[in-house]
């Protein structure tokens, strides 16, 4: 029997039984028990030690080498207490997943004594051999080797492995020569900028704030489906994609999924992981279906950003682990199925001060409003400035499926702010040149907290095909894809937002020396900013046709693969700017867009090999045998004396099938010789472009087509590779 059959016939052998839900337990009481919380170490470290370690978090430091021991040692009292062997450092290196290497606690002692120890070190930092993991030639140049190094600003935690359980030290990944070799040390690094240039822009509104906090709120949207099914498919086990696949009669026209009831397997499933995920402090809030089937989505409560990109890496590694154990497959992939709404983590983003204000949020006073929109001007102006990086931060080979597939926002960078804000920004632009000696009306005017209805309305009634939308107190970065590392979008959105408060500040106080009143200036600016990046506003269908139209008249950049869209890492600009907010070196820039073009290859690479094997390998022996059956079908009919009318059709479906595996066979040479000759370019990029141009759009879609067509040709007995209705409606 094909695995396809044994597949189906195991469904139902559920394996609920094992996982027979518990009687609900209160999430509080659950919540963080597995992280090294402040209030833990409140209760395991001496008080010079806790006040050493606190002030590290506060300020992003490292810890104090004199009270690593100390703190060490008080984390692993912790970790034993709960019954942890081992520690490793838990990075997050460029391949895109998460990376331990586990040490335990037990060593031994020079008489042979063996003893449990973890070390200040042990804990502050640590040598993994990180010669497998991408570094686009940083350490090749320079020094073989990289370390990473406890990031206090995100706890300690506790894994649960089975029935191991590892205590976890998330840490940054570095060479020796200081070169970031992960996603979370540059993140870091724009964080502290943003902190900085928005702390000094607030000061013209309140003295009181002394650090700034970018915030994220992740939606994370993904499939699942049954391992089984998953199981026997080649490209699900390689690709995290199916190359190929019939569209079902049914596919997601009648939209009955959306907010449907979950089912019963799924729901399991995800009580599960929101377990475990509870134990480790995500702070997970909302789960529901999506609008194709088989596709689900959770989001956390907001925190901070270097948090919460965090817990979403972690929380995407438990999804797998978890739905393992209901035979369940996690499909992150931005575009799993064809013809079926792919994925994208949408990023909700804003900027908290330690006074409890978020920036994003209209005020109540003419004040807070004028501080409201100098941050929300910023933004749009950063996002106007820097749209070719925006598009580079979200650019991935799995990306280029979704963009634009009239599904998900175009590869257009805009911004959506709602019929109301679109409405007072038009007002401060009106007033360009006005003496704003009645100033202080003039901002009353706006009212925006009055207005907060109307903010809400447009909030509800929002726009949800805009890349970038302003949803009543955050921007939301909706191109990000599903199985993306946040960090990437995040370490650009907060590196162009301090780059340009940065400019702001400059700009205003060269008014203000010029002798204008302090509101004067910073309303001017305002105007100013509002008129140079009024052309990346856009309230319309970002998915219709006109508006590709309209924004190439805007002269806004639609830059639809991955290999282009990375251009924007490297261009004197990108070097200028991460070079100022201290956030990549330009050497650091190249090794990188190196890195994305290697990966963009390797990922094309592996499905052309997946589509060729799927054809040559499962496809055209069942054509075969189907056409032998055929012919002897047609041969028999002759022998009892029929004539041609009698296996008209037969010989029908024959040429048919005849002529596709034809086809298919040809395609499926041509895409080999194609990609031979894409091997031997040397240059990253053009070999990149290659790649997509040559490999991906001349053949992808014509083998698919023609498999597609085989697939509703062959008797569906023969057919060893489950189908799209098997996997999308199965449970
Ligand atoms: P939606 O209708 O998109 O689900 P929600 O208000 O539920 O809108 O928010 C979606 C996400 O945005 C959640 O993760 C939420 O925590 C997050 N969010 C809300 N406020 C902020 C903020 N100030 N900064 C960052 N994220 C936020
Ligand atoms: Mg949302």
């Amino acid at each position: 029997m094909s695995l396809r059959f044994s597949a189906i016939k195991d469904l139902n052998k559920s394996p609920e039984s094992d996982f027979a839900l518990k009687p609900s337990t209160k999430i509080t009481a659950i919540f963080g028990e597995n992280v090294f919380t402040l209030k833990t170490a409140r209760e395991y470290l001496s008080d010079e030690a806790f006040k050493s370690l606190a002030a590290s978090i506060r300020s992003g430091k490292k810890i104090d080498r004199a009270l690593a021991n100390q703190i060490a040692n008080g984390i692993r009292g912790w970790a034993e207490s709960k019954g942890v062997t081992h520690y490793t450092h838990w990075f997050q290196p460029l391949t895109g997943t998460t990376a331990e290497k586990h040490d335990s606690f037990f060593t031994l002692k020079g008489d042979g004594t063996a003893i449990e120890e973890f070390d200040g070190a042990a804990l502050i930092q640590q040598e993994p051999d990180a010669s497998s993991f991408p570094s686009g030639g940083l350490r090749a140049t320079f020094e073989a080797r990289g370390y990473t190094a406890w990031d206090p600003s995100s706890p300690a935690f506790i894994m649960e492995i089975g029935n191991g359980l590892t205590l976890c030290i998330p840490t940054i990944f570095v060479a020796y020569t200081g070169h970031s070799l992960d996603y979370k040390a540059p993140l870091l690094k724009a964080l502290a900028s943003i902190d900085k240039a928005a702390v000094d822009v607030c000061h013209y509104f309140d003295r009181n704030v002394t650090k700034v906090t970018p915030t994220l709120g992740w939606e994370q949207e993904y499939f699942v489906i049954d391992e089984g099914l998953a199981n026997a498919r080649p490209d699900l086990v390689l690709c995290d994609r199916t190359v190929f696949g019939a569209s079902p009669a049914k596919g997601q026209q009648l939209e009955d999924h959306y907010f449907g009831s979950i089912p019963e397997r799924v729901y399991s499933f995800m009580r599960d992981f929101e377990t475990e995920s509870y134990k480790l402090g995500i702070p997970l809030r909302t789960r529901h279906n999506e609008v194709a089937p088989c596709q689900f989505e959770c989001a956390p409560i907001y925190e901070e950003v270097n948090l919460a990109v965090d817990h979403n890496t972690l929380l995407m590694d438990i999804m797998a682990r978890v739905a393992k154990r209901h035979r369940l497959k996690v499909l992150l992939h931005e575009k799993p199925f064809a013809g079926i709404n792919g994925s994208g983590k949408h990023n909700n983003w804003s900027l908290a001060t330690d006074t409890g204000v978020n920036l994003l949020a209209p005020g109540k006073t003419p004040k807070t409003n004028l501080m409201f929109l100098t941050f929300f001007v910023n933004t749009i102006k950063a996002v106007h400035d820097y749209a070719d990086l925006m598009r580079a931060s979200i650019a991935s080979a799995a990306n280029d499926f979704r963009l634009g597939a009239n599904e998900a926002p175009p590869a257009i960078i805009s911004v959506f702010i709602g019929e109301y804000l679109t409405k007072v920004l038009n007002e401060v632009e009106g007033r360009v040149g006005e003496k704003f000696d009645e100033q202080d009306e003039a901002i009353l005017k706006l009212d925006l907290h009055r207005s907060i209805p109307e903010l809400l309305l447009d909030n509800t009634d929002r726009n949800r095909t805009s890349p970038f939308a302003f949803t009543g107190n955050k921007f939301e970065f909706r191109a990000v894809g599903s199985s993306a590392n946040c960090a990437n979008a995040m370490t650009v959105l907060n590196t162009v937002m301090a780059e340009t408060l940065k400019t702001f500040k400059k700009d205003v106080d060269g008014l203000i020396e010029k002798g204008e009143r302090r509101e004067v200036a910073l309303m001017h600016t305002i105007q100013r900013y509002i008129v140079e990046s009024k052309r990346v506003l856009f309230e319309g269908d970002g998915y219709s046709e006109e508006w590709a139209q309209e924004a190439e008249k805007r002269g806004l950049a639609n830059v639809k693969t991955t290999p282009l869209a990375l251009d924007a890492m490297i261009t004197d600009k990108a070097k200028a700017i991460f070079e100022r907010n201290g956030v990549y070196a330009h050497d650091e820039l190249e090794a990188r867009h190196e890195i994305e073009l290697e990966k963009y290859i390797k990922k094309v690479q592996i499905e052309a090999r997946v589509m060729g094997e799927i054809a040559t390998n499962f496809v055209l022996p069942t054509v075969i045998e189907y056409q032998n059956t055929i012919i002897t079908n047609i041969k028999g009919l002759k022998e009892v004396g029929l004539g041609d009318e009698s296996f008209r059709n037969q010989k029908i479906v024959l040429e048919r099938l005849c002529s596709l595996v034809n086809t298919l066979s040809d395609d499926v040479r041509n895409m080999i010789e194609a990609r031979k000759v894409c091997n031997n370019m040397t240059d990253t990029r053009e070999k990149a472009i290659a790649y997509c141009d040559e490999v991906k759009e001349k053949y992808f879609d014509k083998i698919r087509y023609n498999l597609d067509k085989l697939e509703m040709l062959v008797p569906d007995e023969k057919w060893t590779l489950p189908k799209y209705r098997e996997m999308l409606f199965l449970r």
